[in-house]
């Protein structure tokens, strides 16, 4: 992938990928964000206590990230004054902290941790002097469920359950127009019946509560790769799902088979993609360099986007693979990965299934039929269900919303469940006619109301 060097040419790329973004014309970006004056650290024992001083509001969220231990805060709508930075006290969590703007306007915090922490979050109102200030608590000696969104509910004000949003699911049919994709020994085109999939998988994602589906191409009608993941990025997609049927020359090889981008194949594209919204964010501001600081924070942003989607992707992955067991032979237990270009969204965690193989002769049949797509479709719904349980963003109606339902996360038992909601296991068994204990992943709860 040789890099054009004709300044010409790259500022048509640029004008090009642009206009794919639905940049160009966009008024430039709002200045009040809030400011992040500084970050505090104590140390109490085992807890850790971080205090961000802010100028105003932010609506935040943080995850974790393993090997090595980091914890993330994203900041909506805010940027560093100074250089954050924090005292070293080799009792504290916290070895050292990182900052870089992200997305244009929010700005992401990153925490390198000594050990796995459990961290608990909450905001405060000026007061005495003091500025508006985020408060992390991290215990150390907690374990911690792996990368699990944080739900800051009981920190944000004014969070009604109307301005929750929807997590979108990008459905991706593959291939389109004058490219039929695999074509089957009966001359089924893959292009076609991945587009009836995906039909059927965006029509039950829209009737779930709290997802909405977004079809990336929705006709059949050819579309490269890269808009395709554009498309995905501007409908602001939670998850890339991208459905494909497999084609080989030994005709008896048949089972589905879920991917995730490799490693290697991220870097390059994911460098690409922060080269163009540093060069955006270089012309927002009229063509005048921000500071002279790019590799670091390319190399922060890089590694946090890396590492945060790809684990998601294969958290995702995971849980696809585990449903689609339930619709018909998967051909590798584990997930498998591969430089797919269209899986190469650095903040988007992106799949590819594979859903059969069209090549022989009793899939290429099944694909064709209606209820093995709607297997099909059910599987993914269910799949996706089970990781949004784990991973809806903060602010989502999955993540934030009041339940009246509850999706089943894996270890969960349903007396588990019952105490949750202080219900008797009878009442939680008679709203939902289930007669034993038997629950699975991602199956979806009824939580009666107190009357
Ligand atoms: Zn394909």
């Amino acid at each position: 992938m040789g890099q054009p060097t004709s300044p010409n040419l790259r500022r048509r790329q640029l004008l090009r990928a642009m206009t794919a973004l639905g940049l160009v014309g966009m008024p430039l970006p709002a200045l009040a964000r809030t400011g992040v004056q500084r970050v505090r650290m104590s140390v109490d024992g085992d807890t850790t206590r971080v205090v961000f001083d802010m100028d105003g509001e932010a609506d935040y969220s943080m995850f974790h990230l393993q090997s090595p231990d980091r914890l993330v805060v994203d900041l909506e709508n805010a940027r560093a004054i100074e250089d954050l930075a924090i005292s070293d006290n080799p009792r504290s969590a916290i070895k050292a902290v990182r900052h870089a703007a992200r997305n244009g306007s929010d700005l992401r915090v990153v925490f390198d941790l000594r050990k796995p922490v459990e961290p608990r979050s909450f905001v405060l109102m000026p007061a005495q002097g003091a500025p508006h200030r985020l408060v992390l608590d991290l215990n150390a000696g907690e374990a911690i469920a792996p990368r699990v969104a944080e739900n800051s509910n009981g920190a944000r004000r004014g969070r009604s359950q109307e301005n929750l949003r929807d997590v979108v699911v990008a459905i991706d049919a593959g291939h389109g127009g004058h490219d039929p994709g695999a074509i089957g020994p009966a001359g089924t085109r893959e292009k076609d019946v991945v587009l009836q999939i995906a039909r059927r998988l965006a029509e039950r994602v829209d009737s779930e509560r709290g997802m909405k589906a977004v079809m990336i191409r929705s006709g059949d009608y050819f579309l490269p790769l890269r808009e395709r993941i554009e498309r995905a990025r501007k409908a602001d997609a939670d998850v890339f799902v991208s459905i494909h049927a497999d084609a080989i020359a030994n005709r008896s090889v048949q089972g589905s088979s879920v991917y995730m981008l490799s490693e290697r194949g991220a870097s390059s594209e994911a460098a690409r993609f922060l080269a163009q919204r540093e060069n955006q964010a270089d012309l927002s501001l009229g063509g005048v360099p921000i500071n002279g600081k790019d590799d670091s924070l390319t190399n922060v942003l890089l590694d946090l986007a890396q590492s945060g989607s790809l684990e998601a992707s294969n958290t995702l992955a995971e849980r696809m693979i585990s449903e689609l067991h339930r619709v018909g032979k998967v051909r590798k237990p584990e997930v498998e990965r591969a430089n797919f270009a269209v899986l190469r969204s650095p903040d988007v965690p992106s799949i590819l299934v594979e859903a059969a193989f069209i090549s022989n002769p009793s899939e290429e049949r099944k694909l064709r039929s209606a209820s093995f797509q709607s297997s099909l479709a059910d599987a993914m719904l269910t799949g996706l269900r089970s990781y949004f349980s784990t991973h809806a963003r903060p602010g989502t109606l999955i993540a934030d919303g009041q339940p009246d339902q509850h999706i089943i996360r894996p270890g969960e038992t349903l007396s588990g469940i019952a105490d949750r909601y202080s219900l008797s296991l009878a009442e939680l068994r008679s709203a939902n006619n289930v007669s034993d204990d038997r629950i699975y992943a991602g199956q979806v709860l009824q939580i009666p109301r107190d009357s």
